[in-house]
């Protein structure tokens, strides 16, 4: 039997499915908003609201869309993401004796996310009108099935009778950052100022009055207005299916493609998406869905993270990876980091590789960009962007604004090296669990040898006979310009070694793959004996007699701080403390040694990994959100081995 809308619009019952929240706060609504947000890794949009948004709440649900990145004029120069006109705005009102009612959608308003259905579902109620009693629900996705998407339902109860009705359907934002080429009732086609990209946007929308489709007032491009007369009992549906493309060469129309993308989803109807939509997420927590028993909160919350995690990959576009934030807002625009190889990248590798495959060829495509940094700045290989877009070229920003109003310099783009181990680590993981040789053959291997290269000329011989790695940031980014990060140096070593490993590989299994691949980037024998002999030189930080690693060169002679005296804090540990004295501190940002315990488990005995953790957990402030779940993991498999070793 067809599913009605009421049903359509029913949140999912198990809690342990579910985030909701009520009410609404001007000081927590934009971070509500970016965790209420529904995404198919090509479409993102912010949980924010869509009716009668009232001026105090200006903000527009935001919708991004992957690889849609402009370069902005001179105070910006950067690549960012750039927003997509918001598809869902919405405008109701009722008219009754010379007066007329706004629909106030805040006086009672719920959210519900529901994961199971990857669908944001929003019930608002006004019952403080004399006479009229309205009741909203509302649902909102991007179709996971076909990417290109987007549904927004609405139901409309009103119980009242003898009212005149309006519903205006707009797009709000249609002029904003992108430049419109074509824009029609139904259809609009911009392009970006100077990244070359364009992106289109098609839509359909009906309003059906008990059943019966009602002939709307179209008022220029993206608006239609609908008016009806209201009856006790009367059931108002509203339908809007947008389809939303993007194009980054000339010859390609997304015009033609999303009107197409469109048509076959009007086609099928909202039942038909939202069937589609539904059967590929149930797919995927087929997939990934882990039970915990008899904790409840803890279920919630890992439902929660696989289900932003599911919906940020694309395993269809090789040419995006995973921001930061995801789709999820603006912040670090729209920028790739180290999250997704290290963070996120495992999840995929195993329980979704197609994603996983995705996201590495997007490194490979971004391989140059990666050769020509390592160029400019006089090392060989690739040196991967700390910050990555569209090319690859580093789009880190030189500056910001301090905590204190300041402008402090950012050294990340050029010192933040571990990313390119990251990479590696990445690609040669997925390799192991998926056993892709094509891909292996095709891309990883250049990247690993690349990555090997990098590393093999950026460590210098000093005269103690060892290699070393000066002038760089760790993961704890509080402390800047160190040498011989024992993160980054240990993960340059393995990479090296992983280099050689996979170059063996090629040579023994894919000869003439290995012929070509040798002459493509002029790797010879004896550059590859100058990577063994730099791997097997690298100073890595680690004290014997003690079994630590030492963060960076002169970490231990720090000054100590007692971080468990600042528990009540509110704000970040080098805000409390001051740039200039965190950086003399034992204070660490996040995960540094203890990460690399967790990707590196071989290079800590068992009573070394204990000893490790046992020093450096005191001393780290969780200053990203990154660190906890690295400690997380560090303390069971600390735990695990010490009961193994005693037990
Ligand atoms: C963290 C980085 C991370 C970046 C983006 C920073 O605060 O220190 O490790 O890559 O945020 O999430
Ligand atoms: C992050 C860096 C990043 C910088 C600029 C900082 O908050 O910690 O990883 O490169 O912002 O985006």
């Amino acid at each position: 039997m067809q599913r009605t809308a009421q049903q359509a619009l029913e949140p999912t019952a198990d809690p342990a499915w579910v985030l909701g929240q009520h009410g609404s706060d001007p000081l927590r609504d934009s971070s509500r908003e970016s965790r209420f947000a529904v995404s198919n890794g090509f479409l993102g949009v912010r949980g924010g609201r869509t009716i009668n948004r009232l001026p105090h709440t200006p903000v527009a649900p935001r919708t991004y869309v992957a690889g849609l990145f402009d370069v902005f004029g001179p105070d910006q120069p950067i690549s960012a993401l750039v927003r997509a006109p918001d598809w869902l705005k919405l405008d109701i009102s009722f008219s009754a004796r010379d007066s007329t009612i706004t629909v106030d959608d805040v006086s009672f308003h719920h959210r519900t996310l529901d994961f199971r259905r990857g669908a944001l579902l929003t019930e608002s109620r006004i019952t403080r009108l004399p006479g009229l009693a309205v009741r909203l629900r509302v649902l909102r996705l991007v179709s996971l099935h076909c990417r290109a998407l987007g549904l927004q339902l609405v139901q409309l109860d009103v119980n009242a009778g003898a009212v005149e009705a309006t519903l205006v359907a707009s797009f709000e934002g249609v002029e904003f950052g992108l430049v419109a080429e074509q824009l029609e009732q139904g259809l609009g086609v911009w392009r970006t100022n100077s990244s070359g990209k364009r992106l289109a946007m098609a839509v359909a929308a009906t309003l059906w009055v008990d059943g019966r489709a009602v002939a709307p007032k179209a008022l220029g491009p993206f608006k239609w207005a609908w008016t009806w007369a209201t009856s006790p009992g009367q059931a108002v549906c509203f339908e809007r299916m947008v389809a939303i493309t993007r194009a980054d060469a000339p010859a390609e129309n997304p015009g033609h493609a999303a009107q197409g993308q469109l048509g076959s989803a009007t086609a099928v109807g909202w039942r038909g998406v939202l069937d589609e939509h539904e059967a590929s997420w149930a797919a995927r927590w087929q997939a990934c869905d882990v039970l915990i028993e008899g904790d409840p909160a803890a279920q919630q919350a890992l439902r929660f993270a696989l289900y932003h995690l599911n919906g940020a990959a694309n395993p269809g576009d090789e040419r995006v990876s995973i921001a930061a934030r995801a789709l999820t807002g603006p912040d670090y625009h729209g920028h790739v980091f180290w999250d997704t190889e290290i963070f996120l990248l495992p999840l995929y590798t195993l329980t979704w590789p197609e994603a996983a495959r995705a996201l590495l060829i997007y490194r490979f495509r971004t391989l140059d960009g990666a050769r020509s940094k390592a160029k400019r700045m006089g090392w060989r290989g690739a040196m991967y962007a700390w910050e990555s877009a569209s090319t690859g070229a580093e789009t880190c920003p030189e500056h910001a604004i301090g905590p204190d109003r300041r402008i402090v310099d950012i050294l990340c783009g050029t010192q933040e090296l571990h990313i390119s181990a990251d990479v590696a680590y990445a690609v040669w993981h997925y390799w192991q669990a998926t056993g892709d040789e094509a891909f292996l053959r095709e891309a990883g291997a250049e990247i690993l040898l690349e990555t090997a290269r990098f590393w093999s000329s950026r460590a210098q011989p000093e005269a103690d006979g060892r290699h070393h790695i000066r002038g760089v940031i760790g993961p704890d980014e509080y402390h800047e310009t160190i040498d011989d990060n024992a993160f980054t140096n240990v993960m340059a070593r393995w990479n090296i070694r992983r280099g050689l490993a996979v170059a063996a590989l090629l040579r023994q299994r894919w000869p003439e793959r290995w012929a070509t691949l040798s002459r493509e980037i002029g790797l010879d024998e004896a550059e590859m004996g100058r990577w063994a002999s730099v791997a097997s030189t690298m100073a890595d930080g680690l004290d014997p007699q003690t079994g630590l690693f030492e963060q960076f060169a002169g970490f231990f002679k720090l000054e100590t701080i007692d971080l468990a005296s600042y528990a009540g804090r509110s704000v970040p540990m080098d805000v409390v403390l001051g740039r200039e004295r965190t950086q003399t501190a034992q204070v660490i940002k996040q995960a540094d040694v203890v990460a690399l315990m967790v990707l590196l488990p071989e290079e800590f005995g068992e009573a070394t990994a204990a000893k490790n953790f046992g020093y450096y957990e005191p001393r780290c402030s969780h200053g990203s959100s990154l660190s906890a779940a690295l400690h997380g993991v560090a303390a069971v498999a600390t735990a695990a081995k010490l009961s193994h070793s005693t037990g």
